[in-house]
């Protein structure tokens, strides 16, 4: 099986490549061009003539104006940050330019010419926006005033760190925006912050999950399960581990195996765990939520609830865990989890001084199955689960 999937996997980036590298196969008749001058300093790349159409090499141009380029392998995707705060998106081998998410089309596409894109020249300035472009014999000029007012100090600021590691290219507009709003905060914070989504208001331009099986999978007040979600790998708890109402309680599978493995340690420390909550279909969610809007409000609703799609007991990997001796927090039990529920996979989601990223209030109750490898660094470094996420699992494709 993992031999069929290596096998797939291959094939889909074999296919990849070779659909940005057919547009050099095909047959063109080429021809050196012009020098290329941006405000009157040369590019060392000139430009090169392919059936009478003038292109000029990308990077080279997009670099010498000032811009940062980056590249998804992916999909042979050009990403170009401007210094007047514009993101250029281009497939390699496509007519298409997207500037500030506006689609532009134009008559001929790139090319890859000796191991650099090339673009028509018109796409330079439907991209870059310069303000002449001279043609003579001997050389293209390229020429645009540089402005350096307050706006462009700000968006000096934010490229110069998109270098760093940390630094999502497509967020540059959410990042120019934050540094704009929060002018105290360095940087790195800024782009910390944004990383972690809290340049938005909590359910504002709520994702909706991907893949929503996956054992690390984010829900929170940002990351939302596709509607009609439900989790089918689900085991029954024994009454034993429950405060044993009469309710059912189910966890998913591997999940579940954790927490009877963590349950029946702690009983063996001469402690008692019973879950008090665990796997929530989407309608349960929604009942909680809406009752609890009725009761106490939404503002306090929303602290203490998730709404539909948004809670972590919908993916059957939560539990709330209860003991009989009192106010969870301060019983031997919430300790003995605070030292040992890592090892089982288990963490604490909602801790106390970190309201402001997972979104809700302390909850001493509230533990989440992520698997032991990611609970054992999260514990080590003394971070939420939003943080981790950002840190170890988020995607950083353009380079
Ligand atoms: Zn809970």
């Amino acid at each position: 099986m993992k031999k069929l999937l290596a096998m797939i996997m291959t094939s889909i980036i074999f296919v990849t490549s070779l659909t940005c590298v057919s547009v050099s196969c095909q047959e063109f008749e080429t021809r050196l061009g012009f020098v290329v001058e941006f405000n009157g300093e040369t590019i060392d790349s000139a430009s090169v003539i392919i059936n009478n159409t003038h292109y000029v090499p990308l990077r080279k141009v997009f670099e010498k104006m000032g811009a940062y380029v980056f590249y998804r392998n992916r999909d042979c995707q050009v990403l170009a940050l401007s210094r007047d705060g514009d993101t250029i998106r281009h497939i390699v081998g496509s007519n298409i330019i997207i500037v500030n998410g506006e689609q532009k089309e134009f008559e001929n596409p790139s090319v890859l010419e000796n191991g650099g894109t090339y673009i028509p020249i018109e796409m330079v300035s439907a991209a870059l926006n310069p303000d002449r472009i001279l043609y003579d014999n001997q050389q293209l000029n390229i020429q645009k005033y540089l402005f350096n007012n307050n706006y462009h100090k700000i968006i000096k600021d934010v490229l110069d760190v998109c270098g760093s590691s940390n630094f999502y290219p497509e967020r540059f507009q959410r990042y120019i925006d934050y540094h704009v709003k929060m002018p105290d905060y360095s940087m790195q914070e800024v782009i910390f912050r944004v990383n972690l989504g809290l340049d938005y208001s909590f359910y504002e331009n709520a994702t909706t999950i991907e893949q929503p099986y996956d054992l690390l999978v984010l829900v929170n007040k940002y990351f939302k399960l596709p509607e009609g979600y439900e989790q089918y790998n689900l085991v029954k708890m024994g009454r034993e581990y429950t405060v044993n109402d009469g309710k059912q309680y189910l966890l998913a599978g591997v999940a579940y195996e954790k927490y009877i493995e963590m349950s029946d340690a702690a009983k063996k420390d001469g402690l008692s765990m019973k879950v008090l909550s665990a796997y929530r279909t989407e309608n349960y969610q929604r009942n909680l939520y809406n009752n609890k809007v009725r009761t106490t409000g939404k503002v306090n609703a929303d602290n203490y609830s998730a709404r539909p799609g948004h809670s972590e007991h919908q993916t059957g990997l939560a539990v709330d865990i209860s003991s009989t001796k009192g106010t969870f927090e301060y019983t031997p039990e919430f300790k003995w989890l605070q030292k040992h529920a890592h090892e089982y996979g288990y963490i604490l989601r909602y801790p106390k001084g970190k309201e402001w990223i997972t979104g809700y209030s302390y909850e001493p109750w509230h533990y989440r199955y992520v698997g032991v490898d990611a609970a054992k660094i999260i514990y080590e470094e003394g971070i939420t689960y939003e943080e981790y996420y950002a840190k170890y699992i988020s995607q950083n494709e353009f380079r």
